[in-house]
């Protein structure tokens, strides 16, 4: 059986039909990136993954646990949530906590890990993804880049399962896209699971086991990035990346 594996995942609000049914399947150590237009539920795909937002049909299964949508009860949600780590768009980190406190403040409250033992997981991710300096800087006081670095400590410091990464560099500015790029190189080589939904497409190619073109709800096409960037063979897939690489 796969690590995570969805299926028919369904998610409307109102009227609206965001998820029309969606399929994935992911092995341990598997990086699968996400492409596809604004608006195309990507978004909506992580938050569901993450339980955040509640799917309204579907199957979900990662690791031990086995849930069908929507019969899902608080304990599924609280274990699969530890289980899994996110990385927002824009940090979401607390404006008042340190860097450290951002980390630990989960660890603590999240995991019941005692302060001691948080501080010293807080202290080697910091480490890790470059800002041991920074421990005790507030988000004001740091760049958007490292801002983002502090959210991908945070995601990881309760050792997840998997990580879901929603556009983490689209709200930075250029020349601070490369620094965030590296940790999550640095942690795809170490074998960590992760889905990425991305715009950088050159990196999605480069470290991608499997990347899905997702459109309107579905997912159109999905394959090695070598298949889905040089070969695609849907039309919409195709139209999409020469629009994109226009750009
Ligand atoms: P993407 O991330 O691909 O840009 P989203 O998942 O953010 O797409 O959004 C897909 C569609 O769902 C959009 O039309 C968006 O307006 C709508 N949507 C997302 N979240 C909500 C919500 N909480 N309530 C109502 N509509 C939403
Ligand atoms: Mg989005």
């Amino acid at each position: 059986m796969a690590l995570l594996e969805v299926k028919g995942l369904k998610k409307s609000f109102g009227d609206l039909h965001v998820l029309k049914g969606i399929d994935l399947s992911m092995e341990k150590g598997d990086v699968i990136s996400i492409i596809g237009p604004s608006g195309s539920g990507k978004t909506t795909f992580l938050r569901c993954l993450e339980m955040l937002e509640m799917a309204d049909e579907g199957s979900y299964h990662l690791n031990d646990m086995d849930v069908t949508f929507p019969n899902v009860d608080k304990k599924d949600i609280l274990k699969l949530r530890r289980e899994c780590g996110f990385v927002f768009q824009n940090y979401n980190l607390f404006a008042n906590k340190t860097a450290l406190e951002n980390i630990t403040e989960g660890l603590v409250y999240g995991h019941k890990q005692d302060k001691a033992r948080s501080k010293e997981i807080a202290l080697e991710l910091l480490d890790k993804v470059g800002l041991i300096q920074f421990a005790d800087y507030y988000p004001r006081q740091l760049s958007g880049g490292q801002q983002q670095r502090v959210g991908i400590a945070r995601a990881m410091a309760a050792n997840p399962t998997v990580i879901f990464f929603d556009e983490p560099t689209s709200a930075l500015d250029p020349e601070l896209i490369g620094e965030v790029l590296a940790v999550m190189r640095q942690m795809a080589n170490e074998g960590m699971t992760m889905i990425i939904v991305t715009h950088e497409m050159s990196f999605a190619k480069e470290i991608s086991s499997q990347v899905i073109f997702m459109e309107n709800g579905y997912v159109v096409e999905q394959g090695t990035p070598d298949a889905l960037f040089n070969h695609p063979t849907q039309e919409r897939t195709q139209q999409f990346l020469s629009r994109y690489m226009q750009k």
